[in-house]
């Protein structure tokens, strides 16, 4: 083995000891220097372009130069152009990058809209204006950034439902919905999460009209080949919470089975409904920072106070819990 070898592995054993306030804080020490990398890999771009050192390397672009012979993905290579180019115009977006405030993503999506602006009514904003523009986005997330330059740049709001039939008899279909839908369509998703994996939009919106047909017909309704046919199509959307015990076993089935063996009633459909409406959410929190998770996807219904220790289906005693947490309570037993 040569000493590169053994370098490696000392260091990945040296991770594999940290403890995981180490681990954490080794964590975010590296991504703190790789977003120095970064804003310095962009300075290195800018002159790229400006040296236009492609054309001399016979490539007919930055993008083809970036993602042939520096190994970029497309994406990657895109978000880079944007950002090095913007960078130019506006330094102070360097120390964003560097700080976490501002990322590639972000940038792009400015990028886009400005170009999308000029088409548009030949908007163009000067350096000093799009230094503002990026203040306004510090800190936010990818839909957010949307929202803001969406309104900052007035663009008009699409309606018109678009639909079209291509060449494999799909239909492409665009359409919009408002906030509170949208709202509506997440929510089903995330009760429908257990039988429609994946949260693919398109196989939720199938799944329920495939119930609702089955319900007002009696008879199903065939729609297969679907993206991901996983959908078990008879599972109650506000029911489909397993009751979940901890501790003991190696296998969750097994413990469902046993919790509705005759001497230990299962859980109510009515209560469970009930705790997923109370909680609206995942209620596994990390004791030290206080953080709840949240999550609606792969809803389950948690005893605090496991089943086989003589935890009842109590109310006080359930609570919601993402698959994700609740398998990780289980394993560690926390
Ligand atoms: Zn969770």
């Amino acid at each position: 083995m040569n000493s590169q070898g053994v370098k490696e592995i000392s260091k990945d054993l040296s991770i594999a000891k940290m403890s995981n306030d180490e681990l954490h804080g080794h964590l975010k020490n590296k991504s703190c220097e790789e977003r120095k990398l970064t804003h310095h890999i962009l300075q290195v771009i800018a002159e790229v372009d400006q040296r236009k050192l492609y054309l001399r390397m016979a490539h007919p672009s930055l993008f083809d130069y970036l993602t042939k012979e520096i190994g970029y993905s497309a994406g990657s290579a895109q978000r880079r152009i944007d950002s090095a180019r913007l960078l130019r115009q506006v330094p102070d977006l360097g120390n964003k990058i560097e700080e976490g405030k501002l990322n590639l993503g972000q940038v792009s999506q400015v990028q886009k809209a400005l170009r999308l602006a000029r088409k548009q009514d030949n908007t163009q904003l000067l350096p000093s204006e799009k230094k503002v523009l990026l203040e306004k986005l510090v800190n936010k997330s990818g839909p957010e950034t949307e929202l803001i330059l969406a309104q900052e740049f007035d663009f008009p709001v699409e309606a018109e439902v678009k639909q079209k039939i291509q060449k494999d008899c799909s239909v492409r279909l665009e359409l919009t919905l408002s906030q509170g839908q949208m709202q509506v369509l997440e929510r089903a998703k995330a009760l429908l999460s257990h039988a429609v994996p994946g949260g693919n939009l398109v196989d939720v919106i199938v799944h329920l009209s495939e119930r609702y047909v089955k319900q007002r017909t009696g008879s199903s309704v065939n729609s297969k080949p679907k993206s991901s046919e996983t959908a078990t199509t008879n599972t109650e959307a506000n029911a489909t919470a397993t009751v979940a015990t901890k501790g003991g076993g190696e296998d969750k089935g097994k413990e469902k089975v046993v919790s509705s063996h005759r001497d230990q009633k299962p859980l109510e459909t009515s209560m469970k409904k009930m705790i997923l409406n109370r909680d609206q959410g995942c209620q596994f929190t990390d004791r030290r920072t206080g953080k709840i998770c949240g999550s609606s996807y792969f809803a389950e219904i948690d005893h605090v106070h496991p089943r086989f220790a003589g935890g009842t289906h109590e109310k006080e005693n359930l609570r919601q819990m993402c698959r994700a947490h609740n398998q990780f309570r289980y394993k560690e037993g926390c």
